[in-house]
């Protein structure tokens, strides 16, 4: 190298950020406070040179919800203290509109260190910009120790870099805007390892082809939710409304307005409350799904709700439908304990029928308890499976 000899000069390629890595800056075994004042002197990527100080989360260590955003802003940097800018007031909005209180959660930035740029305007001004992947890849041995100390119950991920900083850069907030999904929990000596949906096997898997004539279903019970998944359960779901079925939607109905109800029962399932069975057909495409709910209450823990019982309207006819009832009642037996399965239907519609075919016997019905329009009113009708 002219002007140099090789270990007598430091060059920049010999500068701790020109690896993009905070790894060796983040102590081991350290507590939050450890954490957050050793990460004052991280030097793993360029961005602390114009950086006033390193931001690192506040809050309670016993949060059981960690609010994630994306990096400091200009007022953030000047602090040292992330959302105390003009998003930090759009935040606590938020949070007391969802009935959150701000002191029980913990705040802080998938980057730790203000990325702008310095612009003549009225002055010169410090403008937000948006930290690459290899920053953000760079940075996240902090959130990860940070996460593993805190092994909150939620993290709500502000924006597209929170939500890259945890499931990688295929993560888009105009497909998973909104939705719960599982992470692995960080691993607890701080190295650094992303955050990764969980996805265990199936507990429950059976070919259809042994009940009616109809086209063969694969069931699966709790299978791994992703995009495709929830996307293909909307899709079906918002397609039996709009063909009629009675299924608590008033068509016409989109797959955005059935999306929050779908997602209550993913918020269930990943509390142990629910399991989903969902039958595809060969090409994997969503065709029939049916949630099983565990009664929380003391007394009626042995037996289950089903809910979300459909069947794509095209497929009407051809015995999937006998097929989902089956593979529900497998479902439920196999979870053991269990003495029967209750679900309730609109009258009027020959729902209570099909179910009768499928064994099920009609055990109570509440006179027009379902208002469809102010001139349809239709009987509320509850179904009872034994299992024993
Ligand atoms: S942005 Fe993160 S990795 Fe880069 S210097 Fe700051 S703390 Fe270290």
């Amino acid at each position: 190298m002219p002007g140099t000899r090789r270990g007598m000069t430091r060059t920049e390629s010999d500068e701790p950020e020109s690896r993009y890595d905070a790894g060796p800056f983040v102590p081991r075994r350290a507590d939050l406070a450890a954490l957050r004042e050793a990460a004052g002197g991280c030097r793993g990527c360029p961005l602390h040179r114009e950086a006033t100080q390193t931001v690192f989360g506040p809050g309670d260590a016993d949060a059981r919800v960690v609010l994630l955003g994306e990096q400091p802003g200009d007022q953030e940097d000047r602090r040292g203290e992330p959302f105390v800018g003009p998003a930090g007031k759009v935040l606590t909005a938020a949070l007391e509109e969802a009935g959150i209180d701000p002191g029980q959660t913990y705040v802080t930035n998938a980057v730790k260190h203000f990325k702008f740029e310095l612009r003549e305007e009225r002055g010169k001004r410090r403008i937000h910009k948006p930290p690459s992947l290899r920053e953000m890849t760079a940075c996240r041995p902090w959130l990860t120790a940070e996460l593993a100390l805190l092994d909150p119950q939620v993290i709500v991920a502000l924006g597209a870099t929170a939500g890259k900083a945890l499931l990688g850069s295929s993560f888009r907030v105009t497909r998973q805007r909104g939705l719960l999904l599982s992470y692995a929990a960080p691993a607890a000596d701080g190295a650094a390892e992303p955050a990764r949906p969980r996805s265990g096997p199936p507990l429950f898997r059976r070919s259809g082809n042994g009940y009616g004539s109809g086209m063969s279903l694969t069931f699966t019970l709790d299978p791994p939710v992703g995009a495709p998944l929830r996307d293909g359960i909307c899709s079906l779901w918002a397609d039996v409304a709009n063909a009629g079925g009675a299924v608590g939607f008033v068509p016409p109905v989109t797959t955005a307005a059935v999306r929050g109800d779908l997602l209550k029962h993913l918020v269930a399932m990943d509390e142990g409350r629910a399991r989903l069975l969902v039958g595809t057909d060969a090409a994997g495409e969503v065709r029939a799904t049916a949630f099983l709910v565990l009664n929380e209450h003391r007394l009626m823990r042995h037996w289950l709700w089903l809910h979300t019982v459909m069947v794509h309207p095209g497929l009407q006819g051809r015995g999937v439908g006998r097929e989902l009832m089956a593979a529900a009642a497998e479902s439920a037996r196999g979870l053991g304990g269990l003495g029967g399965i209750r679900l309730t239907c609109r009258g009027g519609t020959g729902a209570e029928h099909f179910y009768a075919a499928c064994g099920y016997k009609e055990v109570g019905r509440v006179p027009d308890a379902i208002k469809v329009a102010d001139d349809d009113h239709r009987d509320d009708v509850t179904m009872w499976l034994p299992l024993v």
